[in-house]
């Protein structure tokens, strides 16, 4: 048995009519996936605790052929209390869930571990808390080491002015004698809170002041941008884009 560690569960699939596949992120393992044997039958072992977005102390133990370990046993540890009766937050917890699982590979993402589980507290303590989303797929990009430039100009290097354009295919700020067609105008403000945002944590979301339609531009232009760097299908952000519609 491998020494007990925590983990977040990040969904699960029943794969045969006694066992479950449980995926899982730790800042110990990144991602990883363990069998639950039996978890489907008698579930008394595992009782709320096999739920995506719980906190788990799992017990493991390696399989003989180098296959998914088998999870033995788990501690609760901490599970969301309020998201079951608030849709939209319920919808958010899944997307950030999704998004971890797609964007690291196995073994990888230990450094996704913390900012999930901040997350995941924050939506819980505040449920309809604004900017979130946005604050989350941020930090998400500059962990995968995507971290949008917003300083200088991407093309001429210099620093930028009040007119900015996003680009998506660089990454990051342009000027606007370097901006092409299909670059987004991005407003001032929403540069200014893209650019705090390496030093806020999600604690401080409450106290930003900005505009519907402002939180809207920083939610959207990140939302775009996370899907082109992770070119990959996200299917909890259909049922997200209905809630905000
Ligand atoms: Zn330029």
């Amino acid at each position: 048995m491998l020494k007990p560690f925590e983990a977040l569960v990040l969904s699960v699939q029943e794969i045969s009519e006694s066992d479950l596949w449980v995926q899982f992120i730790s800042a110990e393992k990144g991602r990883f996936a363990a069998v639950a044997k039996g978890a489907r039958r008698s579930r008394r072992r595992f009782v709320n605790k096999l739920e995506p977005g719980h906190l788990l102390r799992v017990y493991l133990r390696p399989s003989r052929r180098g296959l998914a370990p088998i999870l033995e046993a788990a501690d609760l540890l901490w599970a969301p209390e309020t998201l079951r009766t608030h849709p939209r937050a319920f919808v958010l917890a899944s997307y950030f869930l999704e998004l971890c699982e797609r964007s690291s590979p196995p073994a990888e993402g230990r450094e996704l571990f913390p900012l999930l589980r901040e997350a995941l507290e924050t939506l819980d303590r505040t449920p309809e808390i604004q900017g979130l989303k946005a604050y989350f797929e941020y930090r998400l990009l500059t962990l995968l080491g995507w971290a949008p430039e917003m300083e200088v100009c991407l093309v001429c290097e210099r620093p930028l002015s009040e007119r900015a354009y996003f680009s998506f295919r660089r990454g990051g700020v342009v000027c606007a004698e370097c901006a092409r067609e299909e670059d987004q105008p991005l407003s001032g403000p929403v540069r200014g809170l893209l650019r705090s945002w390496g030093r806020l944590s999600p604690e401080t979301l409450s106290r930003v002041v900005l505009s519907r339609d402002l939180w809207r531009e920083a939610e959207k232009l990140l939302e775009n941008f996370l899907l082109r760097v992770l070119d990959q299908d996200i299917k909890t952000l259909k049922v997200w884009r209905e809630f905000r519609e």
